[in-house]
């Protein structure tokens, strides 16, 4: 963690898993209690995919958690749950996998902080981009906007699953201004030319 924001990582992206909601397990809320313990103190962004997840909710929120983001099919109140996570004094995420609709969004974008599209299906590493996660991403940011037009609202729009240098411009041109980059990084040689990468692809949109 220490090398990859020494290398220029904004924000430390945490995958939580635990073979029900996805098939795979992954790490919990000790572990970042640990990162805290260490005196890591960058922006702790915990994206659970876990079910049911209003117990793991107050747990992370205890760990040090500044986003917790959730996915809708793991909390029977979904409202309830967002608003669980603000009032435990973090911000709250929604995610939406591939094949789930945007449908709830609008209900729910004033308790919302962020909102995460997968472009994979949760529960792996190093898988491939889903090219229709695009549209998804633009219909994201279009409903965004408006809210921000109605309320003055920043909400961010954050992508995760095979980004990459090389469509990083691409998703970022659909509407994402936050960017999840798991093996793309800890695969590579050296994690600041990667970033340093990233953000080069990113300048050269900006124009
Ligand atoms: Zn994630």
């Amino acid at each position: 963690v220490r090398d990859v924001l020494a290398a220029g990582a904004d924000i430390i992206h945490f995958d939580v898993m635990e073979n029900h909601y996805v098939p795979n397990l992954s790490i919990g809320p000790l572990v970042l209690e640990s990162l805290r313990k260490a005196d890591i103190d960058c922006t702790m962004d915990v994206h659970l995919m876990v079910k049911p997840v209003d117990r793991l909710v107050d747990d992370f929120l205890s760990a040090g958690a500044d986003i917790i983001s959730v996915h809708p099919e793991s909390t029977e109140h979904l409202h309830r749950t967002l608003s669980s996570i603000r009032e435990g004094g973090a911000k709250a995420g929604i995610v939406f996998n591939p094949a789930t609709p945007l449908t709830v969004l609008p209900e729910v974008l004033a308790l919302v902080d962020l909102v995460l599209i997968m472009s994979v299906n949760p529960g792996f590493g190093g898988q491939s981009f889903i090219p229709s996660s695009l549209d998804k991403l633009s219909a994201a940011r279009t409903l965004i906007e408006a809210h921000h037009d109605r309320t003055g609202r920043r909400v961010r729009l954050e992508i995760d699953g095979g980004i990459k240098a090389d469509n990083v411009a691409e998703v970022a041109m659909a509407g994402a201004d936050t960017f999840v980059a798991g093996s793309a990084i800890f695969n590579s040689g050296n994690y600041s030319d990667t970033i340093a990468a990233f953000r080069t692809a990113l300048r050269s949109i900006e124009t």
